[in-house]
């Protein structure tokens, strides 16, 4: 069943870059509602927990040290067929290969440092917003 739920981060990179805003703003237009936040950084036991499916790629070092060198905005968002619309608000992980007016295309820099997390199912929404917040902080 789709929960109309979706997680995501913006990534260190974009953090770095101050377009925190700029990209929470992109979401809030897009109709997608804010349920959980969080500014936070990953260790980088996290980030390889976190990315625990990628374990066996050979970019799989490069992607945990990226993502626990600085921090991160964690959000659980909301909005009517959230997963796919999400996705395709965040454009393809390559950036080269993102659709013009994706957050993707306007801030990522490259297929490693590309700005963005989008959950990819319902199931590992749920799974990756348990990782970051507890049922308390969802509002
Ligand atoms: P995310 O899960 O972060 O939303 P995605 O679903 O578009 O991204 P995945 O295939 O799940 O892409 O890859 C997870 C992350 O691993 C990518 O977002 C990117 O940061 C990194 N990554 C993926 N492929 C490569 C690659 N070929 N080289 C370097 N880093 C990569
Ligand atoms: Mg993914």
């Amino acid at each position: 069943m789709a929960t109309n739920r979706t997680f995501t981060m913006i990534k260190p990179d974009a953090v770095e870059a101050n377009n925190i805003g700029s990209i929470l703003g992109m979401m809030t237009e897009a109709g997608f509602r804010v349920v959980a936040l969080k500014y936070t950084k990953l260790s980088e036991e996290q980030a390889g927990k976190f990315y625990d499916i990628h374990r066996a790629r050979p970019f799989f070092g490069e992607l945990v040290e990226f993502m626990s060198r600085g921090p991160i905005v964690a959000a659980i968002l909301e909005k009517e067929n959230a997963i796919e619309d999400f996705r395709k608000l965040i454009g393809a992980t390559n950036p080269e290969q993102a659709e013009a007016g994706t957050i993707r295309k306007l801030y990522a820099t490259s297929i490693g440092e590309n700005a963005v997390h989008g959950s990819d199912s319902d199931e590992n929404a749920k799974i990756e917003g348990d990782f970051f917040f507890s049922e308390l902080e969802r509002f």
